[in-house]
């Protein structure tokens, strides 16, 4: 079973959102409706139609903080973070619903880039990460 599959039946994906055009598709996590999701799921729609993530990508908006706690003691993620984490194998970038209610350090936008740093040097590295993220 892809993570993605366990997550969503561990965590209740209701919804699919398939923007057109070649970019990564938004999926709610952790909420009865996408509607009262929105406060995330729109952002995080609009943030990733204008960023290069691979057609093929997962973005997985992590609407309520029991889910995210619940993910990050998951023993696949191996660490703890405060915005958004991603499993290269699985194609799937979470990012959480939090930030976009509380003003944290980082930006959505800034965590999503971040993320996708990672996603383009296909490297765990934090620096490289960060500095591909500056860059655009
Ligand atoms: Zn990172």
């Amino acid at each position: 079973m892809s993570t993605l599959k366990a997550v969503c039946i561990l965590l209740l994906c209701p919804a699919l959102f398939t923007s057109p055009g070649r970019s990564a598709t938004v999926i709610a996590a952790g909420t009865k409706t996408v509607d009262a999701c929105s406060f995330a799921v729109k952002p995080t729609a609009e943030i990733v139609s204008h960023l290069p993530y691979p057609a093929n990508w997962k973005v997985v908006v992590v609407c309520n903080e029991n889910v995210w706690d619940t993910l990050m003691r998951q023993s696949k993620v191996g660490f703890i973070s405060d915005y958004a984490f991603t499993l290269q194998p699985n194609h799937v970038t979470f990012i959480r619903g939090r930030v976009f209610i509380e003003r944290m350090r980082y930006t959505p936008e800034q965590a999503l880039k971040h993320e996708l740093g990672h996603i383009m040097c296909k490297c765990d590295s934090e620096d490289t990460a960060w500095a591909w993220a500056e860059k655009h």
